[in-house]
């Protein structure tokens, strides 16, 4: 059980920000957010909070004063800055890792060096655009960093399209499209002895964004423990402490391919507040504070909708029954398509 004065730091006010603080509080633990923004609904939740930028060292100094070990609820944040607070606090999960996967592409290499699937992809070269492969389309260009909720693509439907387009520079990546029958991911918590993995949640998207998740996938058990399996032994070979996501495609041949990996808690997580015995928010929180490990059991079947921009306000008149939990994040601007909240309703 950590000291009376043990603060956990949290980088990222956001949602997910805000159910870590709310889980931490159940817990016992005290929080500091460290936010860019001062739309944080975490900050309402937390114990205490800085806002100021990822690039500022003396608000950082303040801020690895407060705490007395971080975590981070996006994948954002400069990997330099998090090396050198690094020297003086623990971080969870460690920043080579976050290094890894917040850039799509050593996030494949390192996936297919472990013989892991994911989709063809190539590093745009703006000026060798002409030498790509027909049959490489068609495609999604992503920017290599910073990218979510589909911020940052360019869907291609052939080479004459792509040699028009004007990329600012090379910082992309061309992933083939993939014709998949379903998303679904996987979250596991690992401790410093052990791994858990959450069943399967399917996940229906548009436009590049999570619109719903649903436990258990509809998706047969060979499929079932060959998700949790690579799951688990990605969370192995990277050394990893915490809750993360694994995001797959499924084709239609049984073969799953790896999108991506959140090293985070994760949008089609949030139906584990309301169908597991221990949601992704506390397991999270016991991992990295190094509590008592709790093996995830789903005690509920799920379906989560996310209440994206002006839907919001529908979602707040709405009459919720005794099955269905209305989360409203409490942000202050509702633009085009941002996640305002979620309905998770059990059966
Ligand atoms: P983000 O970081 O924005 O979540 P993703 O790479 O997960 O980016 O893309 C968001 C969604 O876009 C995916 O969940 C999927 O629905 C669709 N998508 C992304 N890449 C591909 C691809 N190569 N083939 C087919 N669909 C894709
Ligand atoms: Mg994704």
């Amino acid at each position: 059980m950590p000291s009376k004065n043990f603060v956990l730091g949290i980088f990222g006010g956001g949602q997910l920000g805000k159910l870590l603080t709310i889980a931490a509080k159940k817990l016992k633990i005290k929080t500091c957010i460290y936010t860019n923004s001062i739309d944080s609904p975490a900050i309402y939740y937390a114990d205490d909070f800085i806002i100021g930028s990822y690039l500022d060292k003396k608000k950082l100094n303040i801020f690895i004063k407060k705490v007395s070990i971080i975590t981070f609820e996006f994948e954002n944040i400069p990997f330099s800055i998090l090396k050198n607070l690094e020297k003086n606090i623990p971080i969870f999960p460690k920043p080579e890792i976050l290094r890894t996967l917040q850039n799509r592409i050593s996030e494949k290499f390192f996936l297919n060096n472990i013989k892991i699937k994911t989709t063809k992809f190539k590093k745009l070269k703006r000026n060798k655009l002409k030498f790509l492969d027909n049959n490489f389309f068609p495609i999604l260009a992503k920017t290599i960093n910073f990218g979510y909720d589909g911020k940052g693509q360019t869907f291609f439907k052939n080479k004459s399209e792509i040699i028009k387009h004007k990329f600012p520079n090379d910082q992309y990546i061309l992933e083939k499209i993939v014709n998949f029958t379903k998303e679904i991911s996987v979250i596991i918590v690992a401790y410093e002895n052990k791994i858990f993995a959450y069943e399967p949640i399917e996940n229906l998207h548009s436009e590049q964004i999570l619109r719903q998740s649903i436990s258990p996938a509809r998706i047969n058990s060979n499929i079932n423990e060959k998700a949790k399996t690579i799951a688990i032994r990605i969370a192995k070979r990277l050394n990893y402490r915490g809750v993360m996501c694994v995001e797959y495609f499924l084709k239609k041949n049984g073969d799953l391919l790896v999108n991506e990996i959140a090293p985070r808690v994760h949008n089609s997580g949030h139906l584990t507040l309301d169908s597991y015995n221990v949601s992704q928010f506390e397991s999270h929180i016991r991992s990295v504070c190094n509590l008592q490990p709790i093996q995830p059991k789903k005690i509920k079947n799920a379906v989560m909708k996310n209440a994206l921009g002006k839907n919001i306000y529908k979602f707040r008149e709405r009459k919720s029954s005794n099955k269905e939990f209305f989360y409203d994040y409490g942000k202050m601007y509702v633009t085009e398509k941002r996640k305002l909240g979620h309905l998770t309703k059990v059966y």
